[in-house]
């Protein structure tokens, strides 16, 4: 069954957490063949001083990083993103529970980009816009979904190009191609990443949303549109790197955010067709709804389409920075601020371009032998 399977995961997620040089232990708890740890123990790993549970509001901060839930949901924002989580939140008397799986491959990748397994330099950004030829995906009045993410696409491109990367597109032109055709195409390219380009339909919305593939025997998060998704359990090629998926869609959609301003609607998680195969870490934008009046105006400005292409290419930066940040310190003995463990979330970029500028790091001291 699949509890037991999950199970046996969620101890796997958790040994890969556990470093050498953490003295911190997780106290697991068990609900309903599922595993969770509280927040209070969450904040003690990854060192958040400040940690409160009022009023069904969680919060865990540091001076320069902090997380903040609601209890009994699946919203979690992590340095003022929105992400959902895997699973939803449990309760255990009056503290609240985040699943084992959530710390592991959601929590730790955006907090520790640095130490996901087997991250590469990236060398070649593939471009996927979304549909083509007979397929127009979503349309409004001023045009269509095809037409609008080609356009992101090839100003994303000359973004990349300037900033030194390859850039390969599954399309450059109203070509139709099947999902399969192009998660092939991506399989191509190594030292690579792959960010597909859409716009969104649907009722009431509006907004931005990104996807990473959802890890196995994870629940889809799907919102507006579908590209072939699928609610299978079986483990698909691209769960290999989870991690890497995650923190590629955490950078894009965070460098979203800071340079559009609509509503985020949070990094979420789904089996579309075009993340399932591919072999190099994955993001599937949703850059607004094209059927919302205001935004669908909006998207249909150059201007936009050129903020969101920025957006994008500076996202896959501050990826690249980030998951193939190393640090200076060699030999047995490390020295260490104590904010050291997360000193490169993911999501540094969005805080670096907040007004407030950063304090200083003025941590004590710890010295602990090296990993
Ligand atoms: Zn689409």
């Amino acid at each position: 069954m699949i509890s037991g399977r999950l199970t046996a995961l969620a101890v796997a997620v958790m040994a890969l957490i556990g470093g050498a040089a953490m003295a911190v232990e997780w106290q697991v708890v068990r609900q309903q063949n599922r595993e969770y740890v509280t927040f209070a123990n969450l904040a003690e790993f990854y060192q958040f001083p400040e940690y409160s549970h009022a009023n069904r509001t969680i919060s865990l901060r540091s001076d320069r990083r902090g997380i903040r839930a609601q209890a009994g949901t699946s919203d979690i924002y992590i340095n003022g993103v929105r992400f959902f989580t895997l699973f939803p939140l449990g309760m255990q008397g009056n503290e609240s529970l985040i699943s084992t799986m959530d710390v592991g491959k959601l929590i730790e990748p955006v907090l520790r980009p640095s130490r996901i397994p087997n991250a590469q330099k990236v060398e070649t950004v593939v471009l996927d816009p979304g549909h083509g030829g007979t397929d127009h995906g979503t349309a409004n009045r001023w045009g269509t979904e095809k037409a609008f993410a080609l356009d992101v696409a090839l100003t994303a491109r000359e973004q990349l190009l300037r900033a030194g990367y390859k850039v390969e597109m599954t399309r450059t032109d109203d070509t139709g191609l099947s999902l399969e055709e192009r998660a092939e195409f991506a399989n191509r390219f190594t030292n690579a990443v792959f960010l597909s380009i859409h716009f969104n339909a649907g009722t009431g919305g509006a907004g931005v949303e990104s996807y990473a593939l959802a890890p196995e025997g994870v629940p889809s998060s799907a919102g507006g549109e579908h590209h072939g998704a699928a609610a299978d359990a079986e483990p698909n090629a691209g769960n290999l790197q989870d991690g890497l998926n995650v923190a590629l869609t955490a950078a894009v959609h965070a460098s979203v955010l800071s340079r559009v301003s609509t509503f985020d609607r949070g990094v979420r998680h789904a089996r579309f067709k075009v993340l399932r195969n591919i072999q190099i870490p994955g993001v599937l934008l949703e850059g607004g709804f094209l059927n919302d009046p205001p935004e669908g105006q909006r998207i249909a400005t150059a201007q936009y389409r050129q903020q969101l292409a920025t957006a994008l290419a500076l996202g896959v930066q501050n990826y690249d920075a980030a998951v193939n940040y190393r640090s200076n310190n060699t030999g047995f003995a490390i020295v260490r601020a104590n904010l050291a463990p997360h000193a490169q979330s993911i999501l540094e970029p969005l805080q670096a371009h907040a007004a407030e500028p950063l304090a200083p790091q003025k941590p004590s001291i710890s010295i602990s032998a090296g990993e």
